[in-house]
């Protein structure tokens, strides 16, 4: 009887692209891209190892219920999900890559500091709200979080938000769009989450693999 492939969930983009260096040092190949096949599940070269595509922030969901048996998520998604769930997930390797910093964004001509001296009411819009409701709460600010799923940038240009809670890399998103960052909140890198039963049941098969993404990893970080 042939056994079923280990699943792994990744997002396309930027975790799929910095994924495949770490498959690489598992010796594992994937011959199609999910920008171009736009297939969802996707074969490897490992007939043990298939790789299934889904929104970055539904990784760990995949993973917590075991449609996948491990995943790499950021810790941006992660620590949003746990609010959710506590500790369902089992995050053994900071992977080092998918690397950005989630900060507080104001327009240009914003005093954010002098508003946060005055005690002034502020409306952050974000997707991140519980990193952003914990942030602005342990420095005493009182805000009015607004749920975004994405253009963040957008929300202070257009009178929906004072300033905005989203990753940065370059800066230059929010350069283009006008706004500064005026503080950064924490550092952003990809976890490797993994199944608590596929850990207990499948570990001898996942084993190796976690090792070699953990020894390609520590050498990026
Ligand atoms: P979706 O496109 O489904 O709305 P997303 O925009 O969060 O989700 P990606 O842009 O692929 O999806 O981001 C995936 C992960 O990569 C994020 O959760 C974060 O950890 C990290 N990330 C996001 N933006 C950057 C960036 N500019 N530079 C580096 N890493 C980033
Ligand atoms: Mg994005």
């Amino acid at each position: 009887m042939a056994i079923a492939p280990l699943t792994l969930a990744l997002s396309k983009g930027r975790i799929f692209d910095e994924t495949l260096p770490l498959l690489a040092a598992a010796g594992i190949g994937v011959p199609e891209n999910p920008e171009s096949s736009r297939k969802l599940i996707l074969p490897t070269d490992s007939g043990d190892l298939r790789i299934i595509i889904v929104r970055a922030s539904d990784v760990p969901t995949y993973v917590q219920y075991g449609a996948a048996d491990f995943g790499i998520a950021g810790k941006d998604v992660l620590y949003e999900h746990e609010a959710q769930h506590p500790g369902g997930l089992y995050q053994p390797i900071d992977l080092n890559i998918a690397r950005c910093r989630l900060c507080v964004a104001a327009p240009e001509g914003f005093d954010y500091q002098g508003a946060v001296h005055q005690g002034s009411r502020l409306r952050i819009a974000t997707k991140y709200t519980r990193a952003a409701r914990e942030h602005f709460a342990a420095k005493g600010v009182h805000v009015d979080l607004i749920k975004l799923y994405g253009s963040m940038e957008l929300a202070p240009l257009v009178g929906l938000a004072d300033a905005i809670v989203d990753l940065i890399s370059s800066g230059g998103t929010i350069r283009a769009n006008h706004l500064v960052e005026v503080e950064e909140i924490r550092q952003i890198s990809s976890r490797l989450i993994v199944n608590q039963a596929a850990l207990k049941m499948q570990g001898a098969r996942l084993q190796p693999i976690l090792d070699a993404f953990e020894r390609a990893s520590a050498q990026m970080a």
